[in-house]
Order: C-alpha cells, then structure tokens, then sequence
C-alpha cells in the first residue's frame, strides 16, 4: 500500500507546532508515534496534505507532580508510563492498562497523546483515566484550555480537536484516600492485541477507611466512544464492604445499561455485554479485597 504524497515537517517546539497548524489548515496533521496514523494514511482513511511530526518536542514528553495533581505530557510513550513511578504509586490502573497496549514494540513509541486522539472506541488508555477523571489540557496557538476527558471524545475517531489545536496534557487529581484500581481487558490473542472489551474500575474509601467515598468505571470497546457506568457507580457508592459484596451481581447488571456495542468479525454484541458484567463483577470483588481486607490487586 502506498502513501499518497505529503509535505512533512519536523516541529522544533511547542509553539512551532502551533504556528504550523494554524498556517496549514484542516488539511494537516501532527504525527507523534505513528503507529495509528501511518496505517490509517497506507489504508487511505486519513489522506493529510501536511504532516507535522511531534518527534523533537520532547517539551511534551513528562510526567510531572504538581500540589495535588499529577500531569502527564501528550507525547510520553507507554513503555515510560507503564514503569513511572509517580504513576505506579498514585495511578496503578492506568499504569496496568498502558502495559498491555500492543506489543513492546509499540508501547516504546506509541504515544499516550496518539492512543486518545487516535479515539478508537477500545482505547485502553480511555478507561482507566475516564476512571480517574482524568481532564486533558488543549493548546492552540490563540491559547489554552482545560477539559473533562469524558468531553473530548465525539464518537469513533472523533475528538472535539479542531485542526489548529493539539493535545497538550493529562492532568490527574491524586486520590485523598486509600484508594485501588483495575484495568481488566479482553483480547482475542494473549498479547499484542486491541481490546474486545475493558473494563476500568477505580474505588476510594471514606476518611475512616470503612466505606466507598468513590467508584467509577470506565469501559472501552462497547459503545461509540469510552464510557463511564454511572449506575453502576452510584449504586455501590456509600456502602461498608458487607453492602457492596452483596449489592455486586446487580451492579455489575447494571453495568450493561451503559453500554451499546457493535457486532463484528470478532465478537457478537451479546458477547461483549456478557464480559462487561462478568468484568465489571471480577473486577469489584478484586478492588473490595484490596481496599477493606488489604488484598494484593497486583497480579
Ligand atoms: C500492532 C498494533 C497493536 C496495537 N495495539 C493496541 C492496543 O492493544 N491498545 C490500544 O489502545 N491501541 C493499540 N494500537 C493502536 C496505537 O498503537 C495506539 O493508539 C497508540 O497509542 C497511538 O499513539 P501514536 O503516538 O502512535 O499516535 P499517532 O499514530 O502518531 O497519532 C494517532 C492520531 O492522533 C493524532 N495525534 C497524536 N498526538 C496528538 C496530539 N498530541 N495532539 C493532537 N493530535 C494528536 C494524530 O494526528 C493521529 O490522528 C495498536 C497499534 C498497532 C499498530
């Protein structure tokens, strides 16, 4: 497959990048690892006049601790998010969902940025920081702008980014109380494959310790774009660890309310809506255990 001709630019900077985008037009796009893009030109989905790459502009390329949040650049790759500790020590859900995107080959260039803006509906980056709520900052030559990530996605592939804006960063709030996480994921293959379905599920206990404060579930590759399961969430915050175990099954029913998933060549509709309850179940009793009983989440 060949690509169609383009002009390519190499970005020195932030505000480089910004200058060529409002210069080009709708016609140009930023590439940061490729590994979506590059396919999606050789397959003719995605026809740009102008390519700008976001190779140089390592300015976007951190994970950085300010006060009570924790901001991550758009152009840090996954192999660096998987292993960071900041990450390891407040975030370990989306630590574990970035460790299992395609193979090493990939996660050392493929690019946090690039996984949403790419807005595949299975992202697995969307779950766990939809769990965290997690809000994305946007950057365009007449400024900056700060957005709940549960807004940016529109609908497959789809972002509220306008042509002349880019990515900048991922601010994350750290947990005011004990809190744990887990990122489960269906593949067809064991490895180096998109999810069929995952499941996000991110709890807090009040200050005493004895009761959820917070549960929030993100779920990928069961709906148009990553979503959250209100329901669900509201139907086991506020409760000891006695209440939730018991209210799980039907929690994890109501999980399904939230979903409207396709049927393709890899999976029928019914499949996916069966894995969503039984992984949002698993995953409630894996995150109970770790938060009241000390349970180990790692595997
Ligand atoms: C073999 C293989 C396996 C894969 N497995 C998985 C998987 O298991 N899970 C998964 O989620 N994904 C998977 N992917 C998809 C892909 O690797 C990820 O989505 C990756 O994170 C994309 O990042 P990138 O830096 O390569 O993006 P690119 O390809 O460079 O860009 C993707 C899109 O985002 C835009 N973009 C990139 N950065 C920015 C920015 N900062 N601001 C604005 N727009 C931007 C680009 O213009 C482009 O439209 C796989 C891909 C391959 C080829």
């Amino acid at each position: 497959m060949r690509i169609r001709p383009f002009e390519y630019y190499t970005a020195i900077n932030q505000s480089d990048v910004l200058d060529k985008l409002a210069k080009y037009g709708p016609d140009t796009k930023v590439v940061a690892g490729g590994t979506d893009l590059v396919l999606a030109m050789k397959r003719k989905t995605i026809l740009p006049r102008v390519v700008v790459s976001l190779h140089k502009v390592r300015e976007l390329d951190f994970v950085r601790e300010e006060d009570s949040r924790v901001c991550i650049g758009a152009l840090t790759r996954h192999a660096d998010l998987a292993m960071n500790t900041t990450l390891n020590d407040n975030f370990p859900i989306l630590c574990e969902a970035v460790s299992l995107i395609g193979s090493w080959q990939i996660r050392n260039v493929a690019t946090i940025g690039g996984n949403l803006c790419n807005a595949s509906p299975a992202a697995d980056s969307a779950p766990p920081l939809l769990a965290l709520d997690a809000r994305v900052v946007i950057a365009s030559s007449e400024g900056e702008d700060e957005i709940p990530l549960s807004s940016f996605f529109t609908g497959p592939g789809a972002t509220v980014l306008k042509s002349n804006q880019l990515l900048k960063e991922i601010v994350v709030e750290r947990p005011k109380t004990r809190s744990a996480g887990c990122y489960l994921k269906l593949m067809r293959k064991k490895a180096g494959d998109l999810s069929l379905v995952g499941v996000a599920f991110q709890a807090e206990t009040d200050q005493a310790g004895e009761k959820l404060a917070r549960v929030a579930i993100g779920l990928g590759g069961v709906a148009p774009t990553p979503v959250r399961s209100p329901e669900t969430e509201a139907m086991l915050t506020g409760l000891s660890y006695d209440e939730a175990i018991k209210e799980i099954p039907e929690a994890a029913r109501a999980a399904v309310r939230a979903t409207s998933p396709i049927a393709d060549i890899r999976a029928s509709a019914d499949y996916r809506r069966t894995i969503v309850e039984i992984y949002v179940r698993r995953a409630a009793e894996k995150i109970l255990g770790t938060l009241f009983n000390g349970e180990d989440i790692q595997k």
